[in-house]
């Protein structure tokens, strides 16, 4: 069926109201739920042969991340949908105010491949628990991804409440002429400005997931072990293909040669071998041969090996490296980490402020003046003191972009929101009403108007 057939029955069976209660849409949380358990199997299997992610990386990084999206808005979607109650101010009087969360209606998705199923379901599971229809279009780039959640979606879900659209760039530019009530991007700066376009034809509200070059600052106040730990963890998970993944250090001279010493251990304890089934491949031929480009021989302090077969990067470090750098020059998004040094902590705040907002940043210190310098000189999406991209598993914090990292934010209730119009509602009592708003206008009409306005 092709797409204007589909949107078209989504608008339909939206107005029915059928998808509004709360009953329908924890009933439809359940089945998602009982649907992705039935298939894990299926399902990991094709992100393995998308780029080889492991069974325990699925579980960590895409299936609990769903499970807990479903959890949390089981246990509070009455809530969230509970009309809130707000002050009433005294011109209002006597009134009571409300904000209704009203689902917007037909939403479209689109996900990014490097998670692929955290970065498609996770928003549908928000969708839903807004009570929305929804059409998703997942990465075609990890094809084998996208077939297995067309396949568990569409065989198990009306399209006329939920349906995945598959297809590249071709298909998505026809599904982009729809007129949705909400668009959802995940994906890079470029075509998040596409998307942008198109969407503004409609006068479609957008809500843009995108990339960017998150950094780390390491100070000479930071527990060194702890940092290089962590960030071993957080740049070479998904052998570094993350959105929120460091994507370059700044490190200060005074403790560069003892941290590079520790990032060293951390790489070779987690065993990120070119025979390792727990170490992710790149994802296709194209990236692989777009990031060996990046890898500057002069500058490998580790790692630099790299087998076209398998796409397999060693996770690689690379010092000494500068701005003018082709590694500095655009989000990197492999296993290449760059470290910058630095003797002047202030300069190094203006240098990352003066750049495009990223992401995410992180500082490792232990020094307060330094944290709160960090946080307070260098706008971007959010991040961590004294860790790296956790910051996303809490639901309990809004995750998102701000400038060219783009903008709005989803997860637990910031998920529900992103998907609700918050209707504002002023309910008024049927007596008591004062004539001061009413004409004739008298000068003592005016001195109330200003006292009570
Ligand atoms: P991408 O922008 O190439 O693709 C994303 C989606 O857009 C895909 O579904 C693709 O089919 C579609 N698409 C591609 N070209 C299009 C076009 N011309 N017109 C319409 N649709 C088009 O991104 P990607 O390679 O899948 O992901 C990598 C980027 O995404 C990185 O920049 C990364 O930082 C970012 N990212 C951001 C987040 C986040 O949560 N903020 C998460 C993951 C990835």
């Amino acid at each position: 069926m092709g797409i204007t057939k589909i949107v078209k029955k989504q608008k339909k069976y939206f107005s029915t109201q059928e998808t509004k209660s709360i009953e329908f849409r924890k009933a439809q949380l359940e089945k998602l739920k009982s649907i992705l358990l039935e298939n894990k199997v299926m399902m990991y299997e094709a992100i393995q042969k998308d780029f080889g992610k492991s069974a325990f990386d699925t579980y960590a990084t895409e299936f609990s991340f769903i499970l807990k999206d479903i959890q949390y808005y089981l246990k509070n979607l009455s809530d969230l949908a509970r009309p809130q109650k707000t002050t009433t101010n005294l011109s209002n009087q006597i009134g009571t105010s409300k904000i209704y969360s009203e689902p917007l209606g037909c939403c479209l998705i689109i996900g990014a491949w490097n998670y692929p199923y955290q970065l498609s379901l996770s928003p549908v599971v928000a969708a839903i628990a807004a009570g929305n229809t929804c059409v998703l279009k997942p990465s075609e780039i990890a094809e084998n991804t996208m077939l297995a959640m067309e396949k568990i979606i569409n065989d198990n879900f009306p399209s006329e409440y939920l349906h995945i659209a598959t297809g590249g760039v071709e298909e998505t530019t026809e599904i982009l002429k729809e007129k949705f009530d909400k668009i959802f991007f995940t994906g890079s700066t470029k075509v998040g400005q596409i998307v942008y376009e198109a969407a503004a034809k409609n006068l479609t509200p957008v809500i843009l997931e995108l990339g960017g070059k998150s950094p780390v600052i390491v100070t000479k106040n930071a527990n060194l072990d702890i940092a290089a730990k962590r960030i071993v963890w957080g740049k070479f998970l998904n052998a570094g293909q993350t959105c929120v993944a460091p994507d370059y250090i700044y490190c200060d001279k005074d403790v560069e040669e003892d941290f590079l010493l520790l990032l060293k251990k951390y790489i070779e304890e987690f065993e990120y071998t070119p025979d390792s089934p727990q170490y992710t491949r790149i994802i296709n031929e194209r990236n692989f041969e777009r990031l060996e480009k990046l890898i500057d021989h002069d500058k490998i302090v580790y790692g630099g090996k790299t087998t076209y077969e398998s796409l397999y990067i060693q996770p690689t470090i690379l010092h000494n490296v500068q701005w003018e750098d082709a590694v500095m020059k655009e989000e990197i998004f492999g296993p290449i980490l760059p470290i910058l040094s630095f003797d002047n902590f202030e300069e190094v705040l203006k240098i990352i402020a003066s750049k495009e907002k990223p992401l995410s940043a992180y500082i490792f210190s232990n020094n307060e003046e330094e944290q709160d310098l960090f946080l307070s000189e260098i706008s971007f999406g959010g991040g961590c003191i004294n860790d790296v991209v956790m910051h996303l598993s809490n639901d309990y914090l809004p995750f998102g972009g701000v400038g060219n990292s783009g903008f709005g934010s989803y997860h637990g209730k910031y998920g529900f929101d992103a998907f609700s119009h918050q209707k504002a509602i002023l309910k008024k009592a049927t007596w008591g009403e004062p004539d001061l708003k009413y004409p004739p206008y008298t000068a003592a009409k005016m001195k109330w108007l200003k006292i009570l306005a």
